[in-house]
């Protein structure tokens, strides 16, 4: 088959991934040597697809033939879709060739399995030795590893990966015994325990550089991703798996992706895919467990399993936890700042030091671009009390929702596309 045919089915294949951010990799570059390429330490540009996937990477397969047989995948074993599989050396060549030519900043490599887990590793490792040994290429490379491989060989990938990654697809143990017969969340877990002690010895090495035993290098993060919609999973438990992740594993990221209705789709599958805006709730919900102090019982618990579709996470929370309003932007806490709906971590610092000179009035927090909108019901300023805007009254939810609309007849509105979702990735809350 000709590289551009194997390509254009290898890239296909890939954009069902959605696990391939590249920040916080370690800064390198070829200046002063024979190599080629470089990794900015604060991560890569990223640009999307019409379907909001990140195609900055060189995202590719190494092949799209698998032995497993998951039912949410379009590359299982029983499913009907063209098949290609490049070598190590055409993998290399593409990278290089694209990379020369600006297409791209990296490489994200996953694989269907081949033969056996540990044979599928060695052929990814091969794609990042060479291009790291023999090629010298500084550029970032994010690996996917399957738990199924030996430790030895996720240890291996990496040495040579700025990112490596490995896929939870689903949140529960009985989801996973239900779609993907084959995997065992066991096993990830224990390959992700693996991963997160060899990065931990890495970065214990940076801070004792004294220390006589060096370890090999090795990536400086791991992520995840979970499917979103392919089961009967509430977001309730997405979030609580998410936070055991994060928590015990010591993930950068964990990825939500919406299921993507694939063509001969397993019966076990629901026919339509979940609303586009449950992925865009999951990255609030996520964001605020990771840097506004939530804990994940106040987002969603056994009452509400699921998020609000139709107000931000944090929002909603204040909605439902009126008692804790008004908050005082002139005396309260980082901690209680956080909570307010519409104040971000940039703008709360920004509040915490400016306050520090004067006492803020309400044309203070203009000038500091907040969303007024949002942020008033809630908050006391010098010359403001929210009584007026009735914070005790049932109306106010009414007013942060969109104003209703007929969906299928509204072109002007048109429902979030997978772009805005990833773009919600980062933001203010
Ligand atoms: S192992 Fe990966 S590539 Fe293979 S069927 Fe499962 S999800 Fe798809």
């Amino acid at each position: 088959m000709e590289l551009i045919r194997k390509l254009e089915i290898l890239a296909d294949a890939a954009k069902y991934d959605a696990s391939c951010a590249s920040s916080g990799a370690a800064r390198k570059d070829s200046r002063g040597s024979t190599g080629v390429g470089s990794t900015g330490g604060v991560g890569i540009c990223h640009s999307y697809t019409p379907d909001g996937r990140c195609v900055s990477l060189l995202k590719l397969l190494l092949t799209n033939n698998c032995i497993y047989d998951c039912h949410y995948c379009i590359n299982r074993r029983s499913s009907n879709v063209r098949r290609a599989r490049f070598t190590p050396e055409e993998v290399v060549r593409i990278t290089l060739d694209f990379y020369k030519r600006n297409y791209i900043e990296g490489l994200f490599l996953s694989s269907g399995i081949i033969r056996s887990a540990d044979h599928t590793m060695e052929m990814v490792i091969d794609v990042a030795r060479k291009l790291r040994e023999e090629h010298q290429f500084r550029g970032y490379i994010h690996l996917k590893t399957i738990p199924e491989a030996s430790p030895a060989l996720i240890e291996l990938a990496g040495r040579y990966a700025d990112r490596i990654s490995i896929n939870i697809e689903l949140p529960s143990e009985t989801s996973i015994a239900r779609l993907a017969p084959e995997k065992n969340l066991a096993r990830t877990q224990d390959a992700m325990a693996h991963i997160k002690t060899k990065i931990e010895e890495r970065f214990a090495e940076k801070r004792y550089p004294e220390n006589p035993v060096k370890p090999p290098p090795f990536a400086t993060g791991q992520s995840t991703q979970m499917i979103v919609g392919a089961d009967d999973s509430t977001d309730a438990h997405i979030l609580q798996r998410a936070d055991t992740l994060y928590t015990g594993y010591k993930l950068r990221r964990v990825y939500y992706s919406g299921f993507s209705p694939i063509p001969e789709p397993s019966s076990l599958l629901p026919i339509k895919p979940p609303p586009l805006v449950r992925e865009h709730r999951l990255y609030q919900a996520d964001w605020l467990l990771r840097f506004y102090g939530f804990q994940v019982g106040e987002i969603a618990d056994d009452q509400s399993p699921n998020l609000d579709l139709a107000l931000d996470p944090k929002l909603s929370w204040a909605l439902r936890h009126r008692e804790r309003f008004p908050v005082d932007v002139n005396r309260a806490s980082r901690e209680e700042l956080l909570r307010i709906p519409g104040l971000g971590v940039r703008n709360v610092e920004r509040i915490l030091a400016a306050r520090r000179f004067t006492r803020l009035r309400l044309a203070d927090l203009v000038l500091l671009r907040l969303s007024m909108k949002k942020i008033l019901p809630f908050i006391i300023a010098a010359d403001h009390t929210p009584t007026l805007l009735g914070l005790d009254s049932d109306s106010l939810r009414q007013r942060f929702l969109p104003p209703p609309k007929q969906l299928e007849l509204d072109f002007e509105n048109p429902a979030p596309t997978k772009a805005d979702v990833q773009s919600s990735i980062s933001g203010e809350l």
